[in-house]
Formats: C-alpha cells, sequence, structure tokens
C-alpha cells in the first residue's frame, strides 16, 4: 500500500531543533520560578512530552480536554471544556500546550475558564499556529511552526483518531480521505514502500 495521502511537512529532526528552541525560551523566561504545564488532550500528547523533557524547570504537568471537532476537519464552534479539579492551578504560572491553533475557539475557552482558576500568569505554547480560519484575537507566546492552511496529521495530530502516532508530521490529502484511511496500517503507522 502507498501513503500518496500524506505528504510530509515536517520532519524528525526539524519537529526536534523547533522543540528545543521553545523549551530553551520557556526555560529562560521562566527562570527560577516552578510551572505547571497544561497539555490539552489528545493532540498535544506527544509534543508535551517532547517539550518537558527539554524544560529545566520545577513543572507539574496536567492535562485537560477540549473538544469540538469530532471526526470532522472543520470546527464545531462549541468546544466542550473538561478541567479537572485537582489541577491546583491558584497562583501558579501556568503553561497551556495545544497541538495546533486553527480559529482558536476551543483554547479561548479555555483559557477562559482557567482564569477562573486565579492563576498568576497563563501563557500558550502550539506546535502549529494555522492563522488562515482565526476566529478569535488570540495569539500564542510560544509557536513551532507557522502554517498557513491544510490539514496536518502525525505528532499527536489526528484525522478521525488516526496518525496520532507518526512521528513526522504530514499534509494529509483530504480530497482522496475517506473514513478508512489505506496506507496506514492498523496501528496508525504509515506503510513506508
Ligand atoms: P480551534 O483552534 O479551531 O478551536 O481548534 C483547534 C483544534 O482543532 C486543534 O487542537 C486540533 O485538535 C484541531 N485541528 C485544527 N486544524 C487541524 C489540522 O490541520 N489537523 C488536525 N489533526 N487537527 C486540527
Ligand atoms: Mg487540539
Amino acid at each position: 500500500m502507498s501513503s500518496s495521502r500524506l505528504a510530509l511537512l515536517y520532519s524528525r529532526d526539524q519537529i526536534k531543533c523547533r522543540v528545543a528552541e521553545l523549551a530553551k525560551r520557556i526555560n529562560s523566561d521562566y527562570a527560577g520560578r516552578d510551572l505547571v504545564v497544561i497539555g490539552v488532550l489528545k493532540g498535544a500528547f506527544v509534543f508535551l512530552a517532547d517539550l518537558v523533557r527539554e524544560i529545566e524547570l520545577d513543572v507539574r504537568v496536567g492535562f485537560v480536554s477540549v473538544s469540538s471537532y469530532g471526526s470532522e476537519t472543520e470546527s464545531s464552534g462549541t468546544p466542550a471544556v473538561r478541567v479537572p479539579t485537582d489541577l491546583r492551578i491558584a497562583g501558579q504560572d501556568v503553561l497551556v500546550v495545544e497541538d495546533l491553533l486553527d480559529t482558536g475557539r476551543s483554547i479561548t475557552a479555555l483559557i477562559d475558564d482557567l482564569r477562573g482558576c486565579a492563576p498568576c500568569s497563563i501563557r500558550l505554547c502550539v506546535l502549529i499556529d494555522k492563522c488562515e480560519r482565526r476566529a478569535t484575537p488570540l495569539e500564542a507566546d510560544y509557536v513551532g511552526f507557522q502554517l498557513a492552511e491544510g490539514f496536518v496529521v502525525g505528532y499527536g495530530l489526528d484525522y478521525a483518531d488516526r496518525y496520532r502516532a507518526l512521528p513526522e508530521i504530514f499534509m494529509l490529502d483530504l480530497s482522496t480521505t475517506c473514513s478508512q484511511p489505506t496506507g496506514v496500517s492498523l496501528s496508525g503507522r504509515v506503510e513506508r514502500p
């Protein structure tokens, strides 16, 4: 089987370098302070795992759930935010880590909810900033890659819950994509020629 629907966008090395650069800035910006890193499930789990291992601060890690997509590629516009009660962020510096910023609605809703928990500060770190469909004035403080358009998968990012386990980031050709992707094994791994 071929993987013709997937075009490589960012290689493992490019991602590794960029994650290290982001962590370096975060280490410097928060030097001498503790940090609560909050990952947005599910897409940010791979990025967060790599990022926190490059951060040389005393970090606590938590996760929140924000969903507005289901199996579609268009945001539903009504994000459902679930913030666990045990996050303990009052008076803390918080860094929200997200896979991709698109319309900005999910993260705006999340940040509004987190503000209700009285943190000392909240900043946003996104792996990919896709500005084309932005519908809120939100801007990320730390951005891995800027992307004009397209639908990307891999490195935690999914299409209908597939492709998350790919170590690289790919552009997915949606014009040939059906509900049962081919070119991908049951584990979600691309079958290489
Ligand atoms: P929004 O910013 O529109 O509220 O939603 C952003 C979320 O939509 C991302 O965290 C991601 O889950 C999903 N999303 C938006 N664009 C893409 C894309 O190109 N690829 C994937 N896999 N997810 C996307
Ligand atoms: Mg996401």
